[in-house]
């Protein structure tokens, strides 16, 4: 029999039906990537010397990473066994999700979201239940609250929200807490915390006290800019992060990452004017957009998202004409990551006659 005519290996076909993850789309040396939320600024000296120290490539890593865990335990005034340290905080999502929800239990999140969600319910054998977003593309909590049925293990709440850029504000966030079993895991995204300007938004540190049902999800990748390295962090109660625990692979993070990550700590300075002059970037490029005549809801990422319905390929191949890679969602928008000055340059001559294509 040769390889090519045996019985195909049975595999999971929930698994095997998955889409690949789609990263965005590399960009070749004249272009600008703004498709995967990345920071556009070089990593600081400091952070690139703290990782050539680290040369211990023969050894495991400390498994816990516990010195970035003190750090961040110290930055939050939280016990040290309240951090736990993934490589990438999707990976910290996977955790969670395989730690509370099994075969054919809920997973309730708002759509559109981050497009590793449903992914990572399937891995683990669960359902997704999806509530749609409101009209104005920010998570309609009251309607989450209403879809959460006894099958529910783990509720997601992203934000900012990836890729609408939308925040659940601190009241509603609040109010959502108040309704939902505290038997029942919630999970609040905050990959892009560090963005935020708008003074009535989520902050997830400071509400762990109150809910012993939450856990706040960060990560070295957007405003640290370590995307590279894979560092994100878990906070919460330490029953739910030693059960994310049980469920990791285990020496995912590398010494070099979590010192790349304790770098950046103490650069936090530094790194936060740079998250300041990506915020304000932001601000001033939606507002421009705005005067064209795009309805963009407010950004409080380092992306914003243009709802391009039917337009979306079309739009999307002109911006990659003109040397911009963004993010397409068939038929819904297109996300673009606040990239270089001349990128956003850029961006916005296209745009002034894009929204012409707009119906
Ligand atoms: N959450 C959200 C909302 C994201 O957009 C991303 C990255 N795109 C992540 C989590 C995961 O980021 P990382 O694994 O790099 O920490």
């Amino acid at each position: 029999m040769s390889l090519s005519d045996r019985p195909s290996v049975r595999l999971r076909p929930e698994i095997v039906a998955l889409p690949a993850y789609k990263q965005g789309k590399p960009a070749d040396a004249s272009a600008y990537k703004l498709s995967s939320n990345e920071n556009p600024f070089d990593p600081l000296p400091g952070v690139i010397a703290a990782v050539t120290a680290e040369t211990a490539y023969n050894r495991y890593p400390d498994s816990s990473a516990l010195v970035l865990r003190e750090h961040l335990a110290a930055k939050y005034s939280i016990g040290v066994d309240q951090v736990h340290i993934g490589s990438g905080s999707v990976a910290l999502l996977a955790q969670l999700i395989l730690a509370a929800a099994g075969p054919d239990d809920e997973v309730l999140y708002s759509w559109r979201s981050f497009e590793a969600y449903p992914s990572l319910v399937t891995v683990a054998g669960a359902v997704s239940v999806r509530v749609p977003n409101r009209p104005d593309h920010a998570h309609d909590l009251p309607e989450m609250a209403a879809a959460i049925s006894d099958n529910t293990r783990v509720v997601i709440v992203c934000s900012p929200n990836n890729p609408t850029g939308t925040i659940v504000t601190k009241d509603e966030f609040e109010a959502f807490m108040a309704v939902v079993p505290t038997d029942l895991l919630v999970i609040l995204d905050e990959a892009y915390i560090e963005f935020v300007t708008q003074a009535d938004a989520v902050n997830g540190p400071p509400l762990l006290a109150r809910y012993p049902n939450l856990v706040v999800l960060r990560t070295f990748s957007k405003a640290y800019g370590l995307a590279g390295l894979r560092v994100g962090y878990a906070l919460g109660p330490v029953d739910i992060l030693n059960a994310a625990r049980s469920t990791a692979i285990p020496l995912s993070v590398t010494a070099q990452a979590a010192a790349a990550a304790i770098a950046s700590l103490l650069a936090e300075k530094e790194l936060l004017d740079r998250v300041r002059v990506i915020a304000a970037r932001r601000d001033a490029t939606w507002q421009a957009l705005i005067d064209q005549g795009w309805n963009i809801p407010v950004p409080q990422g380092n992306f914003l998202w243009l709802p391009t319905g039917a337009e979306t390929t079309s739009i999307t191949e002109a911006l990659s004409e003109a040397g911009l890679v963004v993010r397409p969602f068939a038929l819904e928008g297109i996300r673009i990551s606040i990239g270089e000055e001349q990128a956003v340059a850029t961006l916005l001559v296209m745009s002034a006659d894009l929204v012409d294509a707009l119906p």
